[in-house]
């Protein structure tokens, strides 16, 4: 990395933070509004060159950008709504008040399998919160940043600096994580590169906001409706080729209706349509690397060296022949291996009978992971134990939909190793910002909190 260039990088984005941040945050909001507008002009365009990258379905890149949309929409409404709470002072003739300033920099730090989605949730709220921000995307999605940079640029008159790329990989992320001028250090990714990053950023007591790897589950009970469970299940399991981290890894399913479920599941996944994903009616992709293809084989491989059972999991040898298109795989447990509890960014569903619910709820959440989960039934009870304190300890709990595709609304992220960050919607906006507690005396006294003393004598 040459330091020159990032050192000049980093200038440029503290001087626009001090200019942007001086626009009120309604007209901070406008320039989103703006953004938002060129984004739907651009959303076919755009969409291309997330399934030229990360080789999504068409109908998945377009929702991505359209996510992107969202944010944009959502963050203008709330440029006009980050609002302090006023709190009832103990003393007379003063007034408690909390008011919100901009951080300054943001560091956003992305991975490949969202490569635009992920930045509008940093970027939009960043944005009128007042900050500016340094993109570094994954090395696989440099042409996607450059589409979103682009279309900031065509709207963003003299504010072009407010989004700056620093493309390239680990030394780029470091150096981000290391410098006190990148008030926020917003990173997305494994948890692996989670634990790397975090202490370095912690060492100087810098700011973090972590959305790392999932490990998701489903619980399927006999009360469930299963037209929508079968779809609900592949989708989250089968969709985007396995590879977001909210991709549905484990199933529990409850004896009554294991057969049923496992055969109409089979019948679903053996019906995908897997192909090139620029084609309309491909339903899933290629794997994005022949890596990802490898750390699938290494663990159906050691799954088939115990004599677990295996229905699928094989490369398809369709279209272009460097492409890694694989069957998704059906891996039916009698226990839990430990191939269950690590994240492959694979299409592997392991599925596991059970017969009480809390069971399954307790193998649900005995991972280390803690992002997305859910549960299909149309049992009240179970649903409302599901969502209790001793139900799921995801930072996502779904009934009767499956566990990925959330929507901008919510406050997005998980517990445990998923990093315990929340990204997007609700009140997601305060990572972005410095709270300042003020207390204002408009009396002629000069009362101590408590009831402190502290007269002359
Ligand atoms: P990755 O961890 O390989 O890379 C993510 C980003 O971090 C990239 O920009 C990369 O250059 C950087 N990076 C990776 N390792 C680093 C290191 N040691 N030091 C410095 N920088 C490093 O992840 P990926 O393969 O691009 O994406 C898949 C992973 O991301 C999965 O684990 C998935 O669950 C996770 N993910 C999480 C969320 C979420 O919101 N929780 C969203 C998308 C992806």
């Amino acid at each position: 990395m040459n330091r020159d260039n990032y050192n000049q990088l980093v200038n440029k984005s503290h001087e626009i933070s001090i200019k942007w941040r001086s626009l009120p945050a309604p007209q901070r909001g406008e320039y989103i509004r703006k953004f938002g507008e060129e984004l739907r002009k651009q959303k076919v365009n755009l969409a291309a060159l997330i399934t030229e990258e990360a080789r999504k379905i068409k109908t998945e890149s377009l929702g991505e950008v359209q996510e992107a949309i969202d944010m944009c929409d959502f963050a203008v409404g709330l440029s006009r709504q980050l609002y302090g709470l006023t709190m009832p002072s103990e003393r007379a003739n003063h007034r408690l008040q909390e008011i919100w300033h901009p951080l300054g920099i943001v560091g956003c730090i992305t991975a490949f399998n969202f490569p635009m989605a992920v930045f509008a949730w940093n970027f939009c709220l960043a944005a009128v919160c007042g900050n500016s921000i340094i993109w570094k995307p994954s090395p696989r999605s440099n042409e996607c940043a450059r589409g979103i940079k682009n279309a900031w640029d065509k709207i963003s008159d003299d504010f072009s600096d407010l989004i700056l790329i620093l493309e390239g990989g680990n030394e780029e992320s470091v150096a981000l994580c290391e410098d006190n001028k990148i008030s926020l250090i917003s990173a997305t990714g494994s948890t692996q590169m989670g634990k790397e990053l975090a202490p370095i950023v912690s060492a100087r007591l810098g700011k973090l906001l972590l959305e790392l790897g999932g490990n998701n589950a489903a619980i399927i009970c006999p009360s469930a409706d299963l037209d929508l469970t079968v779809k609900g299940v592949v989708f989250s399991a089968c969709g985007t080729t396995g590879q977001r981290c909210t991709s549905l890894r484990r199933l529990f399913v409850h004896e009554e209706i294991y057969d049923e479920c496992v055969s109409r599941l089979n019948d679903y996944v053996n019906n995908l349509i897997i192909g090139c994903p620029s084609k309309d009616s491909s339903q899933v992709g290629p794997l994005i690397s022949e890596e990802s293809f490898n750390n699938m084989q290494v663990i159906l491989d050691s799954l088939r060296s115990k004599d677990v059972e295996i229905l699928g999991g094989e490369r398809l040898e369709i279209e272009d022949p460097k492409e890694f298109y694989v069957r998704p795989a059906l891996v039916l447990v009698d226990q839990i291996e430990d191939e269950m509890l690590k994240e492959t960014f694979a299409p592997i569903l392991y599925i596991k009978k059970f017969s009480d619910l809390k069971d399954a709820i307790s193998m649900q959440n005995n991972v280390k992971q803690g992002l997305s989960s859910s549960i299909f039934t149309n049992d009240m009870r179970e649903s409302e134990l599901f969502l209790s304190e001793s139900g799921s300890d995801c930072g996502i709990a779904n009934v009767n939909i499956g566990t990925s595709g959330a929507e901008i609304g919510g406050a997005f992220g998980g517990e445990k190793d998923t990093g315990g960050g929340r990204e997007s919607g609700s009140d997601a906006w305060k990572n972005y910002m410095r709270r300042v507690t003020a207390t204002i005396n408009y009396g002629e006294e000069l009362p101590l909190a408590q009831g402190v003393e502290f007269d002359e004598t």
